[in-house]
């Protein structure tokens, strides 16, 4: 039953006990402005909000929800599972289902961690990368988010092959000295920054796909010339794919674009909308985690089985009934109408994944994302909201259409996009 609660009186009281109301910063509207709107519930591809509003929702929490909300064979996994136990702290049988399953889908990866968030498997991975090298540095991608720990909340500073720019409070400079940052699609900076920093370079971290500024798809040759210097000088490769994994195809986007890297980063999909993440790789590399090696790594709840249940019902459903034609059919028609209209807006996008970027000119790296016109994005993003469409509320996001999105919601979309462009004196 929807909760009547207003969203606005919700606010206020979250406002008094969880700082600035929410348990994540993007979704106190800071980019786009107003209330952020509290959700009761969801079903396919439909959200009720606290004031008793349907949506249709093309933020999917994040990424997660490939197959929607509450979609049948999730629900009835997580309530099988936590009715038999939500958390042993032991090992499990859905814990080996879903590492094969992976393993099956991934055929670079002999082995998998399951923990319990994108940040905890981009922590890993480079733990086990610095352990695997014996060696330091991590060289990171401007506008590429890999979490919310230490050693990446950095940005570019000026010029290349300069340490990066804390973008949170709270970081100590040593560990910032460890990360170099480079602008994304730029292999000669790469190349160069490689060679300087042969000895001490331990991995090398990117998102295949940026979905973090935005969607920003890698230029031709840029993840394979990646991999080249990266074998050249023994870095280790990091594909954090907690976004791309399983989001394009039944796999990762290496598999699909036909570069291996060392290390995998996995996360939403693969928990169907619970708590999770993984490292997946290599037994060369992947052995070095405790109990058979000596990098540390732990947790009380990873592996949960509610959330192994979930995403085992979300990867056999996408396995077993392929939506991704489907979700790149819907993306596409979402990007012709958008160039369509022939305005000063243009949509990025991959398969079920897309972008409203508020700029006609293309976006291959951050700094082209940041000519980006904000301001217009936050009032086509409430013009939308108006009409009955949940974006992602900031610009520099992924937006995703799932496989409970029907034709009749693409259409909506499309109608509130054309009155969005009437009004919009920016766009
Ligand atoms: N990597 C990428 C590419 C992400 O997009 C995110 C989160 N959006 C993370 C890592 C961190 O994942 P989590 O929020 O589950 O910690």
């Amino acid at each position: 039953m929807a909760d009547m609660a207003s969203s606005h009186d919700l606010f206020e009281r979250a406002k008094r006990v969880i700082p600035g109301g929410v348990n994540s910063p993007v979704r106190a509207f800071h980019a786009v402005g107003g209330t952020p709107v509290f959700i009761a519930s969801g079903r396919g591809s439909r959200l009720v909000t606290s004031d008793g509003r349907e949506l249709i929702d093309f933020c999917g929490s994040w990424g997660p929800l490939i197959l929607g909300h509450a979609h049948p064979e999730v629900v009835s996994a997580v309530s099988a599972a936590a009715a038999n136990g939500t958390s042993f702290g032991a090992a499990t049988r859905g814990e080996v289902e879903l590492a094969e399953l992976l393993c099956r889908q991934i055929p670079y990866a002999d082995r998998v961690r399951l923990v319990n968030s994108g940040t905890e498997a981009v922590m890993t991975a480079l733990r086990l990368a610095r352990a695997h090298t014996g060696r330091d540095l991590i060289l990171k991608f401007d506008g590429c988010y890999h979490g919310h720990a230490d050693q990446l909340l950095v940005a570019a500073g000026s010029g290349l092959l300069t340490q990066g720019v804390a973008t949170s409070k709270g970081i100590p400079q040593a560990v910032l000295d460890s990360t170099l940052v480079l602008p994304y699609n730029d292999l000669a900076a790469v190349e160069q920054a490689v060679t300087a920093h042969a000895d001490s370079l331990a991995a090398i971290i990117v998102e295949p796909v940026a979905g973090n500024m935005g969607l920003v798809a890698p230029a031709p040759g840029f993840l394979e010339g990646l991999r080249k210097l990266a074998d050249q000088t023994g870095t280790v490769l990091v594909f954090d794919e907690v976004i791309t994994g399983f989001r394009l195809g039944p796999t990762t986007y290496g598999r699909l674009c036909g570069v291996t890297p060392d290390l995998t980063c996995l996360g939403k999909i693969i928990g169907g909308g619970l708590p999770i993440g993984a490292v997946a790789g290599p037994a060369g590399i992947m052995d070095r985690l405790a109990p058979v090696g000596e990098v540390y790594q732990a947790g009380t709840l990873s592996g949960n089985p509610v959330a192994v249940a979930a995403g085992l019902a979300t990867l056999h459903a996408v396995i077993r009934d392929n939506p991704y034609p489907r979700l790149a059919e819907l993306g596409t028609r979402i990007r012709q109408a958008v160039a369509a209209a022939g305005r000063a807006v243009h949509c990025a996008q991959l398969g079920g994944m897309f972008t409203i970027f508020f700029t006609p000119t293309a976006v291959g790296n951050k700094q082209d994302a940041t000519r980006s016109n904000t301001r217009g994005y936050a009032r086509f993003f409430h013009s939308m909201l108006d009409s009955g469409i949940y974006l992602p509320p900031a610009q520099f996001e992924l937006a995703f259409v799932s496989a409970a999105h029907s034709d009749e919601d693409i259409e909506l979309f499309l109608a509130a996009f054309g009155k969005a462009m009437q009004e919009s004196p920016l766009a």
